[in-house]
């Protein structure tokens, strides 16, 4: 067996990228649904809080080297609304209800700016736990473009592109993302030193 890292999502959509930019360098990724695990309750008050619960939990059972991502749209002009709450945003904490109910909230709004962040908790063992960030900035389209990747990804705009994440592929998105700028970092550490996955 490769490298093996865990990760402690069942989401497919984060899933997929993180294969998509790690096992290209050897790595297996081992995720929640491998395993037939249930997530774990986000209590925290940050993206760095959430990130470490979801990981220490994960690495309690398998005590191996687990990351963990918790990610967020922050909406400038709804302040509170969204960030950490990104999931639990509509009733029914579905994708579509989500963007259904932050695009009826923008309706007439001017400052439809926003960005995305992640955070990423490499739990190597208890002594040895590390965070990496990526944040990506765009603005929130008035309807959907492009139907690819996962949750806000058809309505938000990157910066400086005329996409949204909906329009590009694994490896585009990738290149752009807060998610992708977070695993760039990620990928620093556990290329060059010595972990024993
Ligand atoms: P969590 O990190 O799994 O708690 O995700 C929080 C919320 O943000 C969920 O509604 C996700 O669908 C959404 N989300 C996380 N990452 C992304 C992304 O890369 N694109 C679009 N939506 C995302």
């Amino acid at each position: 067996m490769g490298k093996v890292i865990y990760i402690a999502s069942k989401n497919t959509g984060k899933i997929k990228e993180y294969r998509n930019a790690l096992e290209k360098y050897g790595f297996e990724i081992h995720s929640l649904l491998d395993l037939n695990l249930n997530d774990v309750e986000e209590t925290g008050e940050t993206f760095f809080d959430n990130a470490f619960i979801k990981a220490h939990n994960l690495f309690k059972i398998v005590n191996k080297p687990v990351i963990a991502d918790d990610s967020g749209l922050i909406v400038n002009s709804l302040p509170n609304e969204l960030g950490i709450k990104s999931k639990r945003f509509s009733p029914s904490h579905t994708d579509d209800d989500n963007i259904d109910l932050l695009l009826h909230k923008l309706d007439g709004i001017v400052d439809r700016s926003a960005y995305f962040s992640t955070v990423i908790c490499l739990y190597i063992n208890n002594a040895d736990i590390r965070y990496y960030e990526g944040i990506t900035n765009g603005e929130i389209c008035l309807s959907r473009v492009g139907n690819k990747g996962f949750g806000y990804d058809p309505i938000f705009k990157v910066f400086g592109t005329n996409k949204t994440y909906g329009e590009l592929d694994l490896e585009e998105k990738q290149k752009l993302s807060h998610r992708g700028k977070a695993i760039d970092q990620l990928l620093k550490d556990i290329l060059y030193e010595n972990i024993d996955f």
